[in-house]
């Protein structure tokens, strides 16, 4: 299977304001070199604890946010090294959904201008052929033209969230982020967006890189898993090879796979022991140092490096063995 995404060594380093009295700049490490591919048809799903920096990964792939340094190959082309003026016709490839409908579609537009918008801005198709395109689309996510009219606020959740999966289809992309498309959404209708998103995939050949903290729904949906820790990846592998037996003291953690201090019974991201370090000031060597049970000497001196560690299992543990 051929990579649709290749990801080498990226980061971004956000500058903070101030220090220019001191003359000492500082920044927030939010990705700090990380390395990945997600082949065509698959579905990536990147796990992590808020402000481990999965949303500032996703929005880099698409170039929303500009890395610092590193490259984004998105089907063979250095989407990094092209103009952003001649971006356009790659945006059409590539598109997001966000995590709160309801703000992220424009309330004073109709589901048909809504969905129509790309269509237009991009010049695609006439403007007798939009309308049926839009009921095409509406009825690909479960809808039907009798919802052409109505305003975001006049739906729920879910049907907002359908519209805006039925937006992110209109140009025929190849590639959409999901930054955490269910969790602004209630329990009983999140999994039939997933169940959506899993069928549309599967039908439209689509590739997902699926950004939740909801480990349940991160399993179900997803082909291969990305853990990621202050700003790298510490482990990557096969869904359920890496839900049955995590093999990084972090991902151990999240997963409840060792004793660690719960918030919920739920299968969530777990809360782990310990602050979590500043990513203005990460510590040294394995940044999961300062939190993890087995820790040694060397852990706070020499990074360690995401390697191969069983088949196509990634981790980056000096003791994963
Ligand atoms: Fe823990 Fe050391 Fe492995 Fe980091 S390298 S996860 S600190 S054992």
């Amino acid at each position: 299977m051929t990579n649709l995404i290749e990801v080498h060594s990226l980061k971004k380093h956000f500058r903070l304001p101030g220090g220019w009295l001191s003359g000492e700049t500082k920044h927030v490490y939010a990705v700090d070199g990380v390395d990945l591919s997600i082949a065509s048809g698959e579905t990536f799903g990147l796990v992590g604890e808020s402000g481990c920096g999965k949303t500032t990964l996703g929005r880099m792939i698409l170039r929303l946010i500009e890395p610092t340094s590193g490259k984004v190959i998105f089907d063979g082309k250095d989407i990094t090294a092209i103009e952003k003026s001649r971006m356009k016709p790659i945006r059409r490839e590539m598109q997001i959904v966000f995590q709160n409908p309801l703000s992220s579609l424009s309330p004073r537009l109709r589901v048909e201008q809504i969905i129509a918008e790309p269509l237009t801005t991009h010049g695609i198709l006439s403007k007798e052929r939009i309308r049926p395109r839009v009921i095409e689309l509406l009825e690909q996510v479960g809808l039907g033209r009798q919802h052409l009219d109505r305003f975001p606020h006049e739906m729920s959740g879910g049907q907002c969230q359908r519209v805006a999966v039925a937006r992110a289809l209109a140009l025929n992309p190849k590639l959409i982020v999901l930054d955490e498309p269910t969790s602004a959404l209630d329990v009983s209708v999140q999994a039939q967006i997933i169940n959506l998103l899993d069928e549309l995939k599967k039908t439209l050949g689509l590739t997902y890189l699926f950004i939740s903290h909801d480990l349940n729904v991160v399993q179900h949906i997803s082909d291969r898993i990305g853990v990621m820790y202050l700003g790298k990846l510490v482990e990557v592998g096969d869904a359920q090879d890496v839900f049955d037996e995590p093999l990084h003291p972090y991902t151990q953690a999240l997963f409840g796979a060792i004793p660690m201090p719960v918030v919920d019974t739920k299968r969530e991201l777990k809360v782990l022991e310990g602050n979590v370090p500043s990513p203005v000031n990460p510590p040294s060597g394995c940044r999961f140092h300062t939190r993890c049970p087995i820790a040694q000497k060397m852990c706070q001196e020499t990074e360690p490096a995401l390697r191969p560690v069983r088949g196509a299992r990634q981790a980056a543990c000096h003791f994963v063995e």
